[in-house]
């Protein structure tokens, strides 16, 4: 396809790794972000195999390996005494995709950002959008301050979920999560190579993920999770902070010298899980990725990874076509099949972790937590949370990079 003129909304993982790929496509992109200096808002991720394997074709995995925790299982116990109800080993799946990437958001933000900033990609910052308009074949963004962009040949929708370049779609979900980073609690037994989470029933879930040390950091570090329903956000507040902790310590005693680092509520983050998935990904001059595409709870940590297999899906559909349509229409195609693979799954296995339902948490812990722990169930376990159920990498012509 000849050089396009083309505009990437949002500078999240999505947006940055599209402003590379299609750099590196020969197109003139322009990126425009709503904060005055682009930032990650969040604690820390899993970036899997299939995350890993986009980063490696930007020449950014070893740098997210440096930055970020090694990480081989998730653990998650429940009940007194304690019992594992979830063991997934990444080694099930052999050499193929044997680990995960614990990571602080500032971590990949700073290592994708770098890499944008490197090149002549120019980003437009303090602009919130609020909209875009077609002009002839082409697309103009729309300004909260009621001015507007020139057209573009092509938009890139990476505003994330609550995007307003799509129709809304989808459904907010009851339970969300505070989260924090704090310092790696050294002397108090946890693994640095492991997620562990703790929980009562479904209602209550407590987390611990190392995420490495991040560019400026002192020291390892721990992304900290509680879950919580969305309106019992202010009760949460009201009862104060002891009460918390003493909730928390109750779950899981380990966490007191996590819980000794949080003084104030405002530490902690609360972050709302949506359901959402476009159907029309793809419209004229303008195609949606990332969050903006498909949102879910964060349950099998899959988000920031999809974002970046949908920008490499966008940068081999524009290198394969000379028509922007078929071009679009290829990017959806090549995504498509994984995207509704894993939104189902999310949406299926979210309740099990988070929801009132007392039956789900009963059969996970009675039934499934046991069976997990064999051959093919453990495969199969590795394989969803590696992100590689479909074999998304295929179609796009990506590997894993050997360990
Ligand atoms: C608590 C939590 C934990 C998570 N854990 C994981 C995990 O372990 N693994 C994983 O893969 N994913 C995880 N996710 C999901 C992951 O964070 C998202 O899927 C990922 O950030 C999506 O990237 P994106 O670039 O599409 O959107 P975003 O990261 O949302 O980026 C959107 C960008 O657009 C900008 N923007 C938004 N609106 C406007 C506007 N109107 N005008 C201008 N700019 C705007 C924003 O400032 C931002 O820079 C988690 C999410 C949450 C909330």
């Amino acid at each position: 396809m000849t050089p396009l003129d083309i505009a990437i909304a949002g500078c999240g993982p999505a947006g940055l790794a599209c402003a590379l790929l299609l750099h590196r496509g020969g197109h003139r992109v322009t990126m425009f972000e709503r904060f005055d200096a682009p930032r990650p808002i969040g604690s820390g991720l899993m970036i899997q195999p299939t995350g890993l394997a986009v980063l490696d074709r930007l020449g950014l995995a070893d740098v997210v390996i440096r930055y970020g925790a090694r990480i081989d299982r998730l653990i998650g116990k429940a009940g007194r005494p304690e019992r594992t109800v979830l063991d997934v080993g990444y080694a099930a799946l052999g050499a193929q995709a044997s680990f995960g990437i614990g990571i602080h958001r500032a971590s990949l933000f700073g290592a994708l950002y770098d890499a944008v900033m490197a090149t002549d990609v120019s980003i437009v910052t303090g602009r919130t959008i609020v909209g875009s308009m077609l002009d002839g074949h082409r697309r103009r963004l729309q300004f909260d301050d009621g001015d507007h962009s020139h057209a573009f040949d092509l938009v890139v929708d990476t505003l994330g979920t609550r995007t307003p370049l799509a129709p809304p779609t989808g459904r907010a979900l009851a339970y969300g999560a505070l989260w924090a980073s704090l310092d790696w609690p050294t002397a108090a037994g946890f693994d640095l190579s492991v997620l562990e989470q703790r929980y009562y029933r479904a209602s209550r879930m407590v987390g611990v993920l190392p995420i490495g040390t991040p560019p400026n950091g002192t020291g390892p570090q721990a992304a900290f999770f509680w879950s919580l329903r969305a309106d019992h956000l202010e009760a949460w507040r009201a009862g104060g902070i002891d009460k918390w902790k003493a909730d928390v310590l109750a779950l899981w005693p380990a966490c007191a010298p996590l819980l000794d680092q949080i003084v104030d509520p405002d530490q902690l983050v609360f972050a709302q899980y949506a359901h959402r998935t476009l159907r029309h990904p793809a419209e004229p001059a303008l195609i949606h990725l990332g969050d903006a595409w498909h949102s879910a709870s964060p349950q099998l940590g899959q988000g920031a990874n999809m974002a970046l297999l949908d920008a490499w899906a966008l940068a081999k559909g524009l290198a394969e076509q000379t028509d922007l349509p078929k071009a679009l229409a290829r990017t959806v195609a090549l995504r498509r099949r994984h995207v509704r693979t894993y939104q189902t799954l999310t949406a299926l296995f979210t309740p099990v972790y988070q929801s009132d339902s007392r039956l789900l948490p009963f059969i996970r812990d009675q039934l499934v937590g046991p069976l997990s722990k064999r051959w093919p169930a453990s495969w199969i376990q590795a394989a969803m949370v590696s992100g590689l159920i479909g074999n998304p990498l295929q179609p796009l012509a990506l590997t894993i990079p050997p360990p």
